[in-house]
């Protein structure tokens, strides 16, 4: 999950066309809402690889949101397609420092760990090139715009009623807002994994509602604020692999940049 990365580069493609503000606003939310399966409200497999049939459903309506859904995916191969392959080059090395870090990753597997630490550096990095991605996505979702896109992907990709109010809670809540802006810090990235393994734990574990269960993550971020822990190993885990990823993280952004312009060109789009 690379909210800021998408957020970011998608905005890069088009920052020489001067798009008005409705359609950058749909441009960055539809490059991010794929990864809404990461609340299990849709299948993974489904909002990443079917963009090309959501924006041709969508019908030149909401043209630069179904734009974002098919930049973010892996059919046709998009950021995420990528970013996998990026992520895979990385394996070996974020693994052999999260051995020295293994307390810190609670019950996740290594593997999935080191796919998400890889992630999550890559999107601190990302954010020190633009600060303000957090806020514009943030302010994007308050575009009546974007709301009726986000109703025509729920409709194309079968989200129930239920699972779009809650849908809308969580990405509308200060605490989606707080999760995107911790990445401007290592500390905070560091934050923003515990909250994502402490979510994804609840999750595994109950199939309670989805509002208990972001209640019970803002629980934790507040618990964390109060008690001013200072995870130093975990925030050194983290300082450790962003000084990996740091190397080619940018040439990374410069090629996948290139591709992904052509891939517009290619599927005539
Ligand atoms: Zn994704």
């Amino acid at each position: 999950m690379n909210l800021i990365a998408h957020a970011t580069l998608s905005w890069e493609l088009f920052k020489d066309k001067k798009l008005t503000k409705d359609d950058a606003n749909l441009l960055l939310i539809g490059s991010i809402i794929p990864d809404v399966c990461e609340f299990g409200i849709v299948d993974e497999r489904q909002s990443h690889e079917k963009g090309l049939e959501f924006f041709k459903y969508l019908n030149n309506k909401n043209y630069y949101f179904g734009l974002g859904v098919i930049l973010h995916g892996d059919r046709p191969r998009a950021l995420d397609w990528y970013g996998h392959q990026y992520i895979a080059g990385k394996h070996q090395e974020i693994s052999k420092i999260i051995n020295d870090y293994k307390k810190c990753i609670g019950n996740l597997s290594q593997e999935w760990a080191a796919h998400i630490i890889t992630e999550f550096c890559f999107d601190h990095l990302i954010l020190q090139k633009d600060k303000t991605i957090p806020k514009r996505i943030y302010a994007a979702l308050q575009n009546p715009k974007v709301e009726s896109a986000i109703i025509d992907f729920a409709n194309f990709f079968e989200i129930d009623k239920k699972h779009l109010k809650a849908l809308r809670k969580i990405i509308r809540s200060k605490h989606f807002y707080k999760f995107l802006s911790n990445f401007s810090t290592i500390k905070g990235t560091a934050h923003s994994f515990r909250d994502f393994i402490f979510y994804k734990g609840v999750r595994d574990k109950n199939n309670s509602h989805l509002i208990k269960k972001l209640r019970r993550v803002t629980q934790s971020s507040l618990d964390f604020f109060r008690a001013k822990i200072l995870d130093r190993p975990l925030v050194t885990l983290f300082e450790r692999c962003t000084e990996l990823v740091k190397i080619d993280c940018d040439q990374f952004i410069l090629d996948v940049n290139v591709i992904l312009r052509n891939m517009i060109k290619a599927n005539k789009l």
